[in-house]
């Protein structure tokens, strides 16, 4: 390590810190190597040595310590030796993520024993050559007690918070880059159903005067993805366990019926799915209705769910030998969301 150290021109004080002392600072444990014997059965010659990502990771927190050294080959040569390890040590991972934070540390303060007593201690700063600021805290009699070491690239992170979007109901931490970007694309995706916009696509398949589009197992992937979308929204809504409906790609039940409803202005406001019910033998086979979702921007407007929505007279007319009553049971269904 010494060699490695004056490699990069520090000559370290080994008198002031040894390196054992310095890898115990580090949580690096030395191990103990050997010299190949020269004859079977001979002697070997054993020495204390540091595993080689232990090194590197030493290198890379005497970095952060604001030493002018850049260990980068040898972090780049272990990363690409750990390219296919499926689990990587602490001292690899510190590796691992050099490139991304290096130079972006939080700060490091190390000290003596104890809490400085900052009242009567004396404060000094001093800017390293690799731009890092050092702040050194030294106590009445001159001795240093304490040191805080800030990269010069680091950025205090913003103050995380628990949100919940007004609009579309994600819970996310502001503040957390990762949690944020989850938002931005869930909230795209529930605003699609929420606040549904035109689509041109949709003329071309909703059925002749009935504002509906029926969906089945052979539809097109978008119409399976806008079925999809709206039974995720009911689940969210109702707080059911799963999504009825089989995925954005698809439902192969060959016995689904699915309808999104449209507006004359091609919207889709929501959507229905039946299934064939055959599992009981005191009731006679039927289309049971499984969940019902309107935007709530169109809720409210019994006239339109009930006529222009495609629950009205066509609904009703094709699937009365469906047993599905009047309107009033499917608003009772809307309300209790019991499958029918
Ligand atoms: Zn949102």
């Amino acid at each position: 390590m010494e060699d490695l150290l004056f490699a990069y021109g520090i000559n370290w004080p080994s008198y002031a810190l040894p390196m054992e002392r310095l890898a115990e600072c580090f949580g690096v444990q030395l191990t103990r190597s050997y010299s190949r014997p020269t004859v079977r059965g001979g002697a070997s010659l054993g020495f204390r040595s540091v595993a080689r990502p232990d090194a590197v990771h030493m290198l890379i927190e005497l970095k952060r310590l604001g030493l002018p050294i850049e260990p980068r080959s040898l972090v780049t040569a272990l990363v690409d030796h750990v390219a296919d390890a499926r689990t990587l040590s602490a001292s690899e991972l510190s590796a691992y993520w050099y490139r991304s934070q290096r130079d972006k540390w939080p700060p490091r303060t190390i000290g003596s024993e104890g809490r400085t007593n900052r009242s009567n201690a004396i404060r000094e700063t001093h800017r390293t050559a690799t731009g890092y600021t050092v702040e050194f805290w030294r106590d009445a009699d001159r001795i240093p007690r304490e040191m805080t070491v800030r990269a010069p690239r680091y950025r205090r992170p913003r103050r995380q918070i628990d949100a919940t979007c007004p609009e579309c109901a994600f819970e996310y931490t502001q503040g957390d880059p990762d949690s944020s970007a989850a938002h931005r694309r869930e909230h795209r995706v529930r605003m699609s159903v929420l606040a549904p916009r035109a689509n041109r696509r949709i003329q071309a398949v909703c059925e002749p005067d009935t504002g509906r589009v029926r969906v089945t197992a052979r539809s097109p992937v978008w119409l399976h993805r806008e079925m999809y979308e709206r039974a995720r929204a009911f689940k969210r809504e109702f707080r059911y366990d799963f999504v009825k409906w089989g995925s954005g790609r698809r439902d192969d039940d060959p016995m689904v019926q699915g309808f999104l409803f449209v507006t004359p202005d091609d919207r889709f406001t929501g959507a229905c799915a039946f299934r064939w019910r055959d599992f009981s033998t005191d009731a006679p086979a039927r289309w049971g209705l499984q969940w019902i979702w309107i935007s709530p921007a169109f809720r409210r407007q019994e006239l339109s769910i009930v006529t222009g929505l495609g629950f009205g007279p066509s609904l009703a007319i094709s699937w009365s030998r469906h047993r599905l009553r009047p309107p009033w049971t499917l608003f009772s269904v809307l309300m209790g969301m019991r499958d029918y």
